[in-house]
């Protein structure tokens, strides 16, 4: 196993920070966040998660001198062209209603026959000098209408996935966390980074 001393986490989002360091204690000493460390949020204007996702990461390992790892995720719906895809967040509008993105995917939707859809998540990791990989997780599902479960956030009530019959509203967190595109692109990352 490689531990490092240092890793900046590029968000200024306290959740996301919980939930990162978490999932990669063993592996880094000592956490930081582009929040806390006032470094200032860079404009995600990219087009793909791969790339929103290393813009964050270059910001902060350019302002910190540190290793910095960045993730960026969304729900891609195959009938609507990968909508809202990176567009996930802003969906939700101003007041981040989730229940108002869902009800715009299923007007959007119609009676359109084909309800699939995947949730997409990326992992970018950039060294101080430069070095930068990107991994990414998938996780493909089903829409259904009208939604089920109060677990989880965003999406996850309208998201069954492929051999459930229950949503990421309706599974625990422990059982998503099994299964889930994060999961997926956190394993790529610490079997890349921080195995021997
Ligand atoms: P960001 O990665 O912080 O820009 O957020 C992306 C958006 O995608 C979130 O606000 C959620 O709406 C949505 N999203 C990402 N991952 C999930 C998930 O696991 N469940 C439900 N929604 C998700």
């Amino acid at each position: 196993m490689v531990k490092i001393t240092d890793l900046v986490i590029a968000t200024h989002n306290p959740g996301k920070v919980t939930e990162i360091s978490a999932l990669l204690g063993p592996y880094v000493e000592q956490f930081y966040s582009a929040g806390a460390l006032d470094l200032p949020e860079p404009v995600e204007d990219a087009l793909t998660f791969q790339e929103n996702a290393l813009i964050k990461a270059r910001a902060a390992a350019q302002g910190s001198g540190k290793i910095a790892l960045a993730d960026d995720s969304g729900l891609a719906v195959n009938a609507l062209n990968g909508d809202p895809g990176i567009y996930s967040a802003r969906w939700a509008g101003p007041g981040k209603d989730f229940n108002v993105a869902m009800e715009k995917v299923h007007e959007a939707l119609g009676d359109a026959p084909d309800r699939s859809a995947y949730f997409v998540c990326a992992l970018a990791i950039v060294w101080p000098d430069g070095r930068e990989e990107v991994f990414e997780g998938r996780v493909n599902g089903q829409l259904v209408w009208p939604i089920r479960g109060e677990s989880g956030f965003g999406y996850d009530p309208m998201f069954q996935p492929d051999g459930y019959d229950i949503t990421f509203g309706e599974m625990d967190a422990a059982e998503k966390h099994l299964i889930s595109h994060r999961a997926k692109a956190f394993e790529k990352l610490v079997k890349a980074c921080f195995s021997a």
